[in-house]
């Protein structure tokens, strides 16, 4: 007997795949560099969001593993509890220096970092003004947070002006949060506009960095990509990408992020990060820290290999490593990935709801160990295919 449950989970199923929206996990080994293998099938990966390749460089994994047999697998309990391993120390010491923040946070990850710190933030009879293409966390951070919550259109710096000119009387607390660099769009907030109408309205700003740490302003991340660099009054980001490991941060002062260890719900009643994917990060964090005192040589490579790939596929010049191809339609997103798959390019379709409805893609993500040959032939193929939206 079918129990309502599984009724009502094969109906949504159902729906879902009516709509050419129903996904699955697909085994995918890693195999260094960009190359991946996926049923017996090996491709460059231009969807990995390993923009440096420190996932797989070798000291990162040393680290990780001398990290295991030191301090075993897992931190066996919340932070505030027996899970603060000595790592998190140098940890969060690095990214406040890279950040140039008095201090910092480490969360188990960027996710649980922003549905922590805007519910500690904002409550009943606050205002949040939020980008609609804000990452999906943001927003659910917002929802959880009981505050009043309106998305402005994309970068609408105006919007956002009249907003606060109409609402942020009436709101006690207001929050502005934003993608530093737009992780489906891969273009930037404007920071300084930003920040200026977060000072003449007492609002404080908040960036997530997930997509540009270790890539962006020089490797310290999308504040630094403005002369003069912009400070938000929080920087969120994670080390999930261009660090190659696990877990988020929150870089602020030290009376935010102390409060933050005492009233963020998803740091205070969550386990500890791992030791090995603390011990990864720092070893990361130490990679990038050095790149960027010698020559910025690798922070500054993913968005070289952006801008040839856009250069070759006739595509506008690229913010950051994030480069989109809007094909609108689900299907033309999902029929392009596949041609691209047999000529050995693993592109993954993007489509709601990770994106807006209607504005399906391609998103092409490229690393510092990406082959210019290979960059060349995508953006020959990309650029062959006929699309409806430019
Ligand atoms: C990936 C991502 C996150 C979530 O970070 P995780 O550490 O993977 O949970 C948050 N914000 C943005 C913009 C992201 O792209």
């Amino acid at each position: 007997m079918t129990s309502s449950l599984d009724l009502y989970c094969t109906g949504k199923l159902d729906g879902l795949a009516a709509g050419d929206l129903k996904r699955q996990p697909v085994v995918t080994r890693r195999t260094g560099g960009a190359r991946v293998l996926r049923a017996a099938e090996t491709y460059i990966s231009f969807s990995c969001n390993d923009y440096l390749g420190l996932s797989q460089h070798p000291q990162v994994i040393a680290a990780a593993q001398e990290a295991i047999v030191g301090h075993g697998a897992g931190a066996g309990a919340s932070r505030l509890i027996t899970g603060n391993h000595k790592l998190f120390d140098e940890l969060e010491i690095r990214l406040a220096h890279l950040k140039e923040t008095e201090d910092c946070l480490v969360f188990g990850s960027g996710y649980l970092a922003n549905i922590g710190l805007i519910p500690a933030l904002a409550r009943e009879g606050d205002l949040i003004l939020v980008d609609e293409l804000a990452h999906a966390c943001i927003h659910g951070g917002c929802r959880l947070s009981d505050a009043r919550t309106v998305r402005f259109a994309h970068n609408d710096m105006d919007r956002l002006a009249g907003l606060l000119e109409e609402r942020r009387g009436g709101h006690d607390k207001c929050l502005i949060v934003t993608d530093g660099v737009f992780s489906m769009d891969g273009d930037l907030a404007p920071l300084p506009e930003m920040r200026e109408l977060a000072d003449r309205h007492d609002a404080w700003l908040v960036t997530d960095d997930a997509h540009g740490i270790g890539v962006v302003g020089g490797g310290q991340g999308s504040g630094h990509a403005f002369d003069p660099p912009v400070m938000a009054d929080i920087q969120m980001g994670t080390l999930s990408k261009a660090v190659g490991s696990y877990g988020g941060y929150v870089c602020a002062s030290h009376v935010v992020c102390d409060y933050l260890r005492n009233r963020a719900r998803s740091f205070v009643f969550s386990t500890g990060l791992p030791p090995s994917a603390a011990a990864a990060a720092i070893a990361a964090l130490e990679i990038i820290a050095n790149d960027i005192a010698r020559d910025k040589e690798l922070v500054n490579r993913p968005l070289k290999k952006a801008a040839l790939f856009c250069e070759r596929a006739g595509l506008p010049a690229p913010a950051s490593p994030i480069v989109p191809v809007l094909t609108g339609d689900v299907q033309a997103a999902l029929d392009i990935s596949e041609r691209l798959k047999t000529q050995g390019f693993l592109v993954v379709a993007i489509r709601p709801p990770t994106v807006p409805a209607g504005t399906s893609r391609l998103r092409v993500a490229l690393s510092a160990v990406h082959d210019d040959k290979d960059i060349i032939r995508l953006a020959e193929l990309v650029k062959q295919e006929p699309r409806a939206i430019a």
